[in-house]
């Protein structure tokens, strides 16, 4: 009650607006998604179904009434996703808090609601629900909202090409978990691409683009007609951490953005 002798609490609240007019991205990550990846047997190192549900879960995100249009880029790989959302928002007077609790929320809600869907033999259970985090991060110019997609996409390469190696070596190679990481520790790029080749005849090239590169979902409200720029050569890639290795990314220069449907899209302008 506005009028109470209690409503002071409320100028305990704290503004916490995002600057007037920046570009920003919402980005979610699956809590202990190690341990319920392993707990409804998705498979590995990519469960497909798994990947369809987050682009699912996504697309809802994006095209229901809540957001009202205002996010137009969604890029997916394993447990995360990003939403880019045009400078002009203003929704919610761009309040933080609300931005990232409302979009983390609906994006979760979509995830259990379409669960049953994908995944009808493996109930969720109250004591194991799929949740995520969600954090925010403003940029002030297109080219740096390009770089964080060229970023999240490079980090989607270089985990998935050592997780190839690591399921082929511990999977068919026989391998313990211990004896793969051992094996891959140090290798580059190419020498992963000749391990997967010569011992498992696999081909890493001819692996799905959806492994490789992502997902990516773009809002589109007025024709593009420009063609879509493919992402540089991957290059810049952090120091190595015990799940990845660093790298120069493969000789194959990158797939432009795809869509879960493996469609090239077009070119975006942000706002
Ligand atoms: P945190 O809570 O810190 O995010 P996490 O266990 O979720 O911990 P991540 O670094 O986010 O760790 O990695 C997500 C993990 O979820 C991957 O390592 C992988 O084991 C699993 N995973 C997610 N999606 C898939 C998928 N489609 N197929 C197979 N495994 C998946
Ligand atoms: P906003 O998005 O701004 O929060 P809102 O429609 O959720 O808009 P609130 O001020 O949060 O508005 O009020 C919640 C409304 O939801 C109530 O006015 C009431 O109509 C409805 N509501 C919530 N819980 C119940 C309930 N248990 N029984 C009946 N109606 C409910
Ligand atoms: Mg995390
Ligand atoms: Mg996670
Ligand atoms: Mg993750
Ligand atoms: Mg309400």
């Amino acid at each position: 009650m506005a009028g109470s002798r209690y409503a002071y609490t409320r100028t305990f609240e704290l503004p916490d607006p995002l600057l007037p007019t920046t570009f920003f991205v919402i980005r979610l990550d699956g809590k202990g998604f190690h341990g319920f990846s392993k707990a409804h047997d998705f498979d590995k190192p990519n469960d497909v179904k798994a990947l369809e549900l987050m682009n699912m879960a996504a697309k809802r995100t994006m095209e229901g009434k809540e957001l009202m249009g205002e996010c137009v880029i969604g890029f997916g790989e394993s447990d995360e996703y990003s939403f880019v959302f045009k400078r002009s928002c203003k929704l919610h007077g761009r309040r933080q808090s609300k931005l990232v609790t409302l979009v983390t929320s609906l994006f979760t809600s979509a995830y259990v609601f379409l669960w049953p869907s994908y995944f009808p033999n493996s109930p969720l259970q109250l004591d194991e629900l799929p949740v995520f985090d969600g954090r925010i991060v403003q940029y002030s110019t297109e080219l740096e909202v390009k770089d964080y997609l060229r970023w999240r996409q490079v980090d989607t390469h270089i985990n998935n090409m050592y997780n190839t190696c690591f399921w082929a070596l511990v999977l068919e190679g026989g391998m313990t978990a211990q004896e793969a990481n051992k094996e891959l520790s140090g290798t580059i790029s190419s020498q992963k691409q000749e391990l997967l080749f010569s011992r498992f005849g696999i081909n890493y090239n001819n692996l799905p683009p959806m492994f490789r590169k992502g997902s990516v979902l773009v809002w589109e409200d007025e024709p593009t007609p420009a063609p879509i720029e493919a992402a540089s050569e991957p290059e810049a890639v952090e120091p190595s951490s015990s799940s990845t290795s660093a790298e120069p990314s493969p000789s194959a220069s990158p797939a432009p953005l795809l869509t879960p449907d493996g469609r090239p899209r077009r070119n975006k302008k942000l706002d």
